[in-house]
């Protein structure tokens, strides 16, 4: 993360983990919080990331003084952090999420501050008895207001009704998510459930999926899923062809060890089982190929694409498998207008690439596909 931590433009009523001073009024609707790059792209903050100059995706998320009341494992916003420190300085994916009143956040679009850069919202709602009643509040306000730019949701099932759904896509929601991050019930139980303290359940999660899929249809629902906790890739890779043929789309994280998390002390994804997960998600989502096609050595390791190596090797030097996937823009629907910047990595060892990978990022790739233990902070041409 290369952003400036001196001055801020800023407006009034910003708060900014470690500079300003964030009150108890400062809660949702009236206030949210968002992503570093979409306040850089904002002109909130002054600087840039490293090769990224912006975000196509102004990524919300509901804010409370109480904070999440779930605990899941690997998240920097779980409740048991709540002594350890103020709420609204835990970390939701690696980078600070500033707070802003939400009228201001508005404006600024309105007035083109963006530059037409966002390509899309999306509001991220959190485990809290209001959530479910503000995130509707938001995105009436948001529709009424910049109706060119579609809204995604990602959800907190676990407060949710089937109604709430309908709700959502009936006040203009265009795609609606779910982080079900888990990608066994076991995993899912272990890191979200009953052993953590936590309200979520498999069950759920799998029940609001299923309502998405028949309320906003194919290709307009999707889940986030977390590669490296524990799972094997052909267990995530059998997730991800559910979802496929459900019609939905699968967004994928390297699992990263928050700071402060339960699961700190857990190393990332390697790099090798991350790309390997990152191209068969990518051939299953968008090339039309089929889990059915694959073949998985004992450990559950892919071990063949059931592609020919030439179709493989084309896939592989485009490097859109291995950019950020997550939920369109307006040009190409391969390709991530919700770009998270190092949400799940750092620059000197990018997992998901924030930005069209140049040939020396595809060498780096090809080299960590082959088990090389190398990273990708490196000088690149043209930088
Ligand atoms: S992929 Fe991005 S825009 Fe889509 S739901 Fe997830 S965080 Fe939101």
């Amino acid at each position: 993360m290369g952003a400036s931590r001196e001055a801020v433009v800023a407006p009034l009523d910003f708060y900014r983990p470690g500079h300003h001073v964030k009150t108890p009024r400062m809660r949702s609707p009236e206030y949210v919080q968002f992503s570093t790059a979409a306040a850089i792209t904002l002109g909130l903050i002054p600087g840039s990331m490293h090769r990224t100059a912006c975000t196509h995706c102004l990524n919300l998320l509901v804010t409370y003084p109480e904070g999440c009341r779930a605990n899941c494992g690997y998240c920097g916003l779980a409740r048991h952090r709540e002594e350890a420190r103020d709420y609204a300085d835990r970390n939701f994916i690696r980078v600070d999420w500033p707070t802003a009143r939400y009228d201001e956040i508005i404006a600024r679009v309105r007035r083109g501050e963006d530059r037409g850069r966002f390509e899309r919202m999306c509001i991220s709602m959190i485990t809290h008895p209001d959530s479910g009643r503000d995130t509707p509040e938001l995105l009436r306000r948001w529709v009424q207001a910049v109706p060119r730019i579609p809204v995604s949701i990602l959800s907190n099932p676990t407060t949710m009704k089937r109604g709430d759904l309908e709700t959502l896509h009936a006040e203009g929601a265009d795609i609606f998510t779910v982080a079900l991050d888990a990608a066994t019930p076991e995993i899912f139980e272990r890191t979200r459930g009953g052993p953590v303290g936590g309200p979520h359940t498999w069950k759920k999660y799998w029940q609001a999926i299923e309502w998405a899929a028949e309320i906003f249809g194919t290709a307009k629902f999707g889940i986030h899923l977390i590669a490296g906790m524990g799972e094997s890739e052909e267990e995530i890779l059998r997730v991800v062809q559910r979802i496929r043929d459900l019609g939905g789309n699968n967004h994928m994280f390297a699992f990263f060890p928050e700071a402060g998390s339960m699961m700190e002390d857990r190393g990332p994804v390697p790099r090798d089982q991350w790309r390997r997960v990152q191209l068969a998600r990518f051939l299953i989502d968008y090339a039309g190929g089929r889990i059915e096609d694959m073949r998985f050595n004992d450990a559950g390791r892919l071990v063949d694409f059931g592609l020919e190596r030439t179709e493989l090797e084309a896939l592989v030097a485009s490097g859109k498998p291995f950019q950020t996937s997550g939920c369109p823009g307006k040009s190409d629907e391969e390709v991530s207008a919700c770009n998270r910047p190092y949400g799940d990595s750092s620059p000197g060892d990018i997992r998901s690439f924030p930005f069209a990978l140049r040939a020396a990022d595809v060498s780096v790739v090809r080299r960590q596909l082959a088990g090389e233990s190398v990273g990708t902070l490196h000088e690149v041409p043209g930088d």
